[in-house]
């Protein structure tokens, strides 16, 4: 495959695609479009290390200037490709100008879920982009109230963290499920997470939905909540979770559920056209059927199977999908899936900062792992997960017990 290759999106996905493409001997050109100007950016560090001060975009860059001109990859950055014309195989950007390409890698990934009141008053928030975070950083340096977070989701629980750890603000989280982290982990690491966050200062409110932001002279003042309550907020942040960049993708035709549809080869139905990363709704084993992730791993590894597969290579999406969070100086890392485990098992002393909880599906076989603190246990718990090892119990119970060893056994 020596044609040239476009990639729309410049961020996890796209920029491994673009250099897995260059490390695979792919000697044509390439092309790789994003609509931020910034230069190709890690997101995690933005509601964390960035977040509270420690870190600056120079320490964030995914891949500098020096490696696409080195590699001979054409970057243009600040631009966005408005169609897809699939039958002349182009893109149309925002200027007007068209981009030929022989094969084309959708890396669109998602953005925040717009609030379903409309425009916002001035102090709300939804954190996405570096722009964004930068923003968000510096109103709550001038924050001189509350601070309101609505979601209690991963991104919505880092910034309460942060906000609250560093920053010292007065920061309530307002979620509408039952629990924490409702979507993402196990009732079991929700609790724990929960109960840290509560020690630390930071006001909890689950089960309770908002119905309106207030705002007073075009300034968020308040926010209202559907069991009557109100909470004054000089500062709220929206984590209501996001949705995926798929525009281009339908109106192109190519089929969209929650995602743009690909298959193992992270292949859409146009065969020129593939998709990965935040963006695709793909068959994973670990699913159990069709999925969207939204991880950096998730991200980099179909950008990979992307490339392989346009080189020629017999190349198959089956990754473990695996997650992190930093919150209160937890370290707390997920392999595998929680969703639809029915039977967990603690190792060590998670609730004393430091061990793990492992999941079981109906069918007994191990699902997921979430650990605290233990990045050598997550690890091994990716290893297990992919080779289909399900550690018995009572192991798992015993701390002193090496797992690795159930890894060098026949199956
Ligand atoms: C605050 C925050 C913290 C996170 N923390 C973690 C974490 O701890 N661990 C973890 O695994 N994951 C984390 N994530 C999720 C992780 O960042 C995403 O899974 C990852 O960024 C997905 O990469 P992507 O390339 O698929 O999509 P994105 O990173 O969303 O990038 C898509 C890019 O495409 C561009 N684009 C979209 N449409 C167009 C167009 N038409 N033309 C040109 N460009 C376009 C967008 O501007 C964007 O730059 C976090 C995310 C956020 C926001």
């Amino acid at each position: 495959m020596g044609g040239h290759v476009v990639a729309i999106g410049a961020s996890h996905a796209g920029v491994q695609f673009v250099a897995a493409l260059r490390e695979l001997g792919h000697d044509g050109p390439i092309t790789l479009i994003g609509e931020e100007v910034a230069w190709p950016y890690q997101r995690p560090p933005l509601s964390k290390a960035f977040m509270a001060g420690s870190t600056a975009p120079d320490n964030m860059a995914l891949r500098g200037p020096d490696f696409f001109d080195m590699s001979g990859i054409v970057t243009r950055l600040g631009i966005a490709v408005r169609a897809i014309d699939r039958a002349r195989q182009q893109v149309v950007l925002s200027d007007g100008e068209t981009v030929d390409y022989d094969a084309l890698l959708l890396a669109t990934g998602t953005r925040p879920r717009p609030w379903p009141g409309g425009p916002m008053p001035e102090g709300v928030f939804a954190l996405r982009s570096l722009g964004d975070a930068a923003c968000l950083r510096t109103a709550a340096e001038h924050a001189s109230g509350p601070v309101v977070i609505v979601g209690g989701g991963y991104i919505g629980l880092e910034l309460a963290a942060t906000l609250r750890g560093k920053g010292g603000h007065d920061v309530t989280v307002v979620e509408a499920a039952p629990r924490l982290l409702a979507r993402a982990a196990s009732s079991d690491l929700s609790a724990l997470v929960a109960r840290r966050h509560a020690e630390a200062g930071v006001r909890l409110r689950t089960d309770v939905g908002v119905t309106e932001i207030d705002a007073r002279d075009g300034k968020v003042v308040a926010v209202r909540l559907n069991d009557g309550s109100v909470l004054p907020a000089a500062l709220v942040v929206l984590g209501i979770g996001v949705v995926p960049n798929q525009e281009l993708a339908m109106e192109a035709g190519l089929p969209c559920e929650n995602g743009i549809i690909v298959d193992r080869q992270c292949q859409t139905l146009d065969p020129a056209i593939f998709a990965a990363g935040d963006c695709t709704l793909h068959p994973n084993r670990f699913a159990g059927g069709m999925i969207r992730l939204e991880c950096v791993q998730n991200a980099h590894d179909q950008a990979r199977t992307a490339a392989a597969v346009l080189m020629g290579q017999e190349a198959s999406y089956d990754t473990v999908p695996w997650f992190w969070s930093d919150q209160f100086g937890m370290k707390l890392q997920t392999a595998g899936l929680v969703e639809g485990s029915v039977r967990s098992v603690p190792r060590g002393a998670p609730e004393g900062g430091r061990g793990a909880f492992y999941h079981f599906g109906p069918d007994g076989c191990l699902k997921a792992v979430e650990t605290v603190n233990m990045p050598a246990e997550h690890m091994l718990a990716r290893k297990l997960l992919a080779a289909g090892v399900s550690p018995p119990a009572d192991q798992i119970a015993d701390p002193g017990h090496d797992l690795r060893g159930l890894l060098s056994k026949p199956l």
